[in-house]
């Protein structure tokens, strides 16, 4: 089977600060690197170190290609990446000394996706397979739909949140993937508790302490606990766990098991300073 991933692929820019600036405070970073990020561009690696086939749908502007280049070295799929004029996707990363970061992001190229370009993906893809979303792309609603239509199970990581762009594509949900603030975002903003979304299968990250599973059909509601680890640096720990859990479900595995494979991933990511290019692989775990 396979994973088609309409997602976002960022240049992350990490600085490294004692505590995050004040406003109208300059801080001096006491570190820098330059990485492969975006949600979609995390979980895609995730899925392929996870030993899934992922096919990655987006687009890199002229300032990207050493970032689609290394997508490929990492085996992800990258014949639906177009390449678009303009600038990549960017995420200022401030990371402090108490492992907590603040993100801006700049869209450039992940919003240059076209219909053209994911029926022209999906026209590859298998009934069963798997689709994955964010919301760092234009074209999710016509994403959705075509995935759909297609057969495929849909899956959809609601972040950075936004409650009209969840609202927008809700009904066609498979499997919705939030952290606890997106959780209560949710909430307030659709009056509704994630039991009673129209989604099979709701999962809620819960960092140190695990994940909540709800399975709306039954009503049943079950909380994992997370490994033990020391966070050095949370970012794309929930793509870390996404990309994971969508492996698993890929592979055949039950929730459950799919559901522990994430959490043994995502545990070993925070102990990573990085995004994609620090993933681990799945015989790490
Ligand atoms: P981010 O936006 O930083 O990528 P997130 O807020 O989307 O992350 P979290 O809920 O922080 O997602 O983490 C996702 C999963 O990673 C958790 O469900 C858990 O399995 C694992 N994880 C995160 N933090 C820790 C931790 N401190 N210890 C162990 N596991 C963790």
């Amino acid at each position: 089977m396979a994973i088609w991933n309409l997602g976002s692929v960022n240049a992350d820019l990490v600085y490294r600060v004692k505590h995050m600036p004040k406003p109208g405070e300059t801080l001096s970073a006491h570190g820098h690197q330059r990485g492969l990020g975006g949600k979609g561009a995390n979980m895609s690696v995730a899925c392929h170190r996870a030993a899934s086939h992922v096919e990655h749908i987006g687009a890199v502007g002229d300032d990207g290609l050493w970032m689609k280049a290394r997508l490929a070295e990492y085996g992800v799929g990258v014949a639906h990446l177009a390449e678009v004029a303009g600038p990549t996707g960017q995420a200022i990363i401030l990371l402090d000394d108490a492992a907590e970061n603040e993100i801006i992001i700049l869209a450039g190229s992940n919003h240059a996706v076209t219909e053209a370009m994911i029926e022209a993906a999906l026209a590859g893809a298998t009934a069963g397979d798997i689709a994955v979303f964010q919301n760092e792309t234009n074209a999710q609603v016509a994403f959705a739909r075509a995935a759909k239509a297609a057969g495929l199970r849909l899956a959809y990581a609601a972040a950075p949140f936004e409650a009209e762009a969840v609202a927008a594509v809700l009904e066609h949900l498979d499997i919705l993937v939030m952290n606890a603030v997106e959780a209560e975002q949710l909430e307030s903003a659709l009056g509704r508790a994630p039991q009673d979304l129209p989604v099979a299968d709701v999962v809620i990250t819960l960092g140190g302490d695990g994940c909540r599973w709800i399975h709306t059909a039954s009503g049943a509601v079950r909380d994992f606990a997370a490994p033990k680890v020391v966070p050095v640096d949370t970012t794309g720990a929930g793509d870390t766990f996404t990309g994971y859990l969508l492996a698993g479900l890929d592979q055949g595995l039950a929730m459950e098991e799919a559901l522990a494979l994430a959490q043994k991933a995502g545990a070993l990511m925070v102990t990573r300073l990085g995004t994609a290019d620090v993933i681990p692989m799945r015989d790490e775990l």
